[in-house]
């Protein structure tokens, strides 16, 4: 895949503990991957729930609800 010519900007955005991952920086990557899988970016986490690699959708509804 061709490199994002956004990519800078979005690891300054990115939230992600996960280095070793290769789609960091590639947000459509990310979305490509987790959604499938019924998950969601670790940008969209709170920081202490982002570093347990939870990214289910269940646990993402679980830190929104009020
Ligand atoms: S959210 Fe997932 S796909 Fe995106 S950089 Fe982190 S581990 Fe990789």
């Amino acid at each position: 895949m061709s490199e994002c010519p956004s990519k800078k900007q979005n690891l300054a955005f990115c939230t992600c503990t996960y280095e070793p991952c290769e789609r960091k920086g590639r947000c459509c990557e990310c979305i490509q991957y987790h959604w499938p899988r019924k998950q969601l970016p670790g940008c969209m986490f709170p920081p202490e729930v982002e570093r347990m690699y939870d990214r289910s959708l269940k646990r993402f509804l679980q830190c929104h609800q009020t």
